[in-house]
């Protein structure tokens, strides 16, 4: 009963938005990405995206006069993650803060229930276990397979990833797995390959994607599922068991 409510209240709310089609194409038409989603999946990304902004509060960081478009695009990136999941897997992220550049953070650098990530002297992008994720507008247009230092990189999705991380004893890089999926066999894989990777980085080899992967579990988890969604082929190639783990998590198969 409430929940057909809900949706109704949802509906209502999301048609006095007034967001049309045509807005939200031209908002997501420089992402790449994109192209993987046509048809009847492209229509559910883009109603996900319209609930998303429905749902969520999106709010400027140091007055920044964000837009609609702007708006659009970050839900569209938030969304591709959960696509196949649902948008109730983003239940507790209620709040999003947008700024227009990188922005200082007031705390510690790292703490125990939060995962930063560093971008410079301020930060691009932050998740928070308890309370709200904050992005920088700049580091969302700097998004791309080659994007950061030649590697993949999407804030958006690096700190959404934080967030499904964190749905199950905090962020480790174990997200709440799905039943038909062994945690055995992701402990396993995600810890060799984040040895052998770490070994290669202090031999000055070659690693397919951001040396920031090799921080810490949390966020070599983050650094794979942006690089799953921006450059899946190379991933599947050069690391095949993470890309099969990633895929049947986000239960999409990207290249
Ligand atoms: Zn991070």
């Amino acid at each position: 009963m409430f929940k057909i409510l809900d949706n109704w209240l949802e509906n209502r709310r999301i048609k006095s938005m007034g967001f049309t089609v045509e807005q939200w194409e031209s908002a997501v038409a420089d992402w790449s990405v994109m192209e993987r989603f046509q048809g009847i999946e492209r229509d559910a990304l883009r109603d996900m995206s319209f609930r998303f902004i429905a749902r969520k509060g999106i709010a400027p960081g140091a007055e920044f006069e964000f837009t609609n478009a702007m708006c659009l695009k970050l839900a569209t990136m938030a969304c591709v993650p959960i696509l196949h999941l649902g948008l109730d897997w983003y239940d507790h992220c209620q709040t999003i803060i947008l700024y227009e550049g990188d922005f200082i953070a007031d705390h510690p650098y790292q703490s125990e229930d939060g995962v930063v990530h560093a971008g410079g002297r301020g930060l691009s992008g932050e998740a928070w276990q308890r309370g709200p994720l904050i992005l920088s507008w700049e580091s969302i247009l700097a998004t791309g397979a080659h994007a950061r230092h030649g590697k993949a990189s999407n804030v958006v999705i690096h700190e959404f990833a934080h967030k499904l991380d964190m749905l199950r004893d905090g962020a480790n890089g174990a997200p709440p797995i799905h039943p038909d999926m062994k945690p055995g066999e992701w402990h396993d894989v995600f810890t060799d390959t984040f040895l052998r990777l770490e070994n290669d980085w202090q031999h000055h080899k070659h690693l397919p994607l951001d040396e920031y992967a090799l921080t810490n579990p949390a966020e070599f988890f983050a650094v794979c599922s942006e690089t799953f969604f921006e450059a899946p082929k190379m991933m599947k190639r050069e690391m095949p068991q993470i890309y099969r783990l990633l895929s049947q998590f986000y239960r999409q198969d990207p290249s």
